[in-house]
């Protein structure tokens, strides 16, 4: 009898599952703007913008990066952006931070960890790098996440006097959600920070670009951040505008690689289904990187893990201005 209703029940959720993993999801394009909206200004003050890897994911196999993907692995760098603006010492993301090691032997995070192999090289470290251009950690004032994955909120613990920008929607799913640890955040990175955390309020009719929200970090335009939901609740995309006129876009992990936007193709199925906020969000987001991309071309677009647009930039201690 009990047997039946076991067998019954795992039938069910069976087919359950197969039915929720395979249902498809809207994959028309939205419609875009046919030009570029806002008010781009080119800041007069003087800024330095760094790029600093941090580490990277070791042999990942592209399949899962982008649906359709080549049958080929490669290591996919994490990056922390550092800007030197006479306003504060600004980072975008933080890298793992320096209580990684320990965190992720911790279950469910080591299941995570098993399948893209975080790999830290100690002499990588932000603090080292940073120690290189004659920064600490206690100097940064303010940092902005695209997302409170672990790979870019670890380092937020090791800035005490930084501010950190996020919308309250990425909070909340990043620490009181039951299932934050099985989505690839550490909510033990975040402990401590609650009052240190300004929530980024998006107004609408702001719209930047072929987004349609937006926020001016300082005022001056060079920092400007963009809201772009959907690879977690409160994701968000930053331009960085220089003295010089050289732009830059931080897609975040909205497209981990360049032809997740440039197709557009998503990533793969699996990652989607369990590890994505709302997959139909980030496929019109990632339409939007593709139309920005036709509207702007000077911008360089920088996604979240692609090693090959990584090969091609200048890092710590080089920068742009
Ligand atoms: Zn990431």
């Amino acid at each position: 009898m009990w047997s039946k209703t076991i067998a019954g029940a795992a039938l069910a959720l069976t087919i359950g599952g197969l039915v929720w993993f395979f249902w498809p999801v809207d994959d028309s394009a939205p419609a875009l703007p046919d030009h570029f909206r806002g008010r781009v200004v080119t800041p007069q003050a003087t800024i330095r913008f760094y790029v600093i890897k941090v580490g990277y994911s070791a042999d990942v196999d592209y399949r899962q990066v982008i649906e359709g993907g080549e049958a080929r692995r490669a290591d996919l760098p994490t990056l922390v952006f550092f800007i030197d603006h006479p306003r504060g010492k600004v980072l975008i993301d933080s890298g793992y931070g320096r209580r990684f090691q320990q965190l992720r032997a911790r279950f469910p995070c080591w299941l995570l960890f098993k399948l893209i192999r975080p790999t830290v090289p100690p002499e990588w470290s932000l603090d080292r790098q940073l120690a290189r251009i004659g920064v600490r950690l206690e100097d940064i004032t303010h940092i902005v996440l695209t997302h409170a994955h672990n790979d870019h909120a670890g380092g937020v613990q090791d800035c005490p006097r930084a501010k950190v920008f996020m919308p309250r929607a990425e909070w909340d799913y990043a620490t009181g959600n039951w299932s934050a640890a099985w989505h690839g955040f550490i909510p033990e990175q975040l402990d401590g920070v609650a009052d240190r955390v300004v929530f980024v309020a998006y107004r609408p009719h702001t719209p930047y670009g072929p987004f349609e929200q937006s926020y001016d970090l300082f005022g001056d335009g060079s920092i400007v951040l963009v809201s772009t939901p959907g690879h977690t609740a409160g994701s968000q995309g930053v331009f960085v505008n220089l003295p010089s006129g050289r732009r830059f876009f931080l897609a975040g992990d909205t497209a981990w690689v360049a032809d997740n936007y440039r197709r557009p193709a998503p990533k793969s199925r699996f990652v989607r289904r369990l590890g994505e906020y709302d997959e139909r969000a980030v496929w019109e987001n990632l339409w939007r990187i593709h139309r920005l991309a036709e509207l702007a071309p000077d911008i360089t677009i920088i996604p979240g893990h692609d090693p090959d647009v990584d090969a091609h930039l200048k890092h710590l201690p080089e920068f742009y201005q």
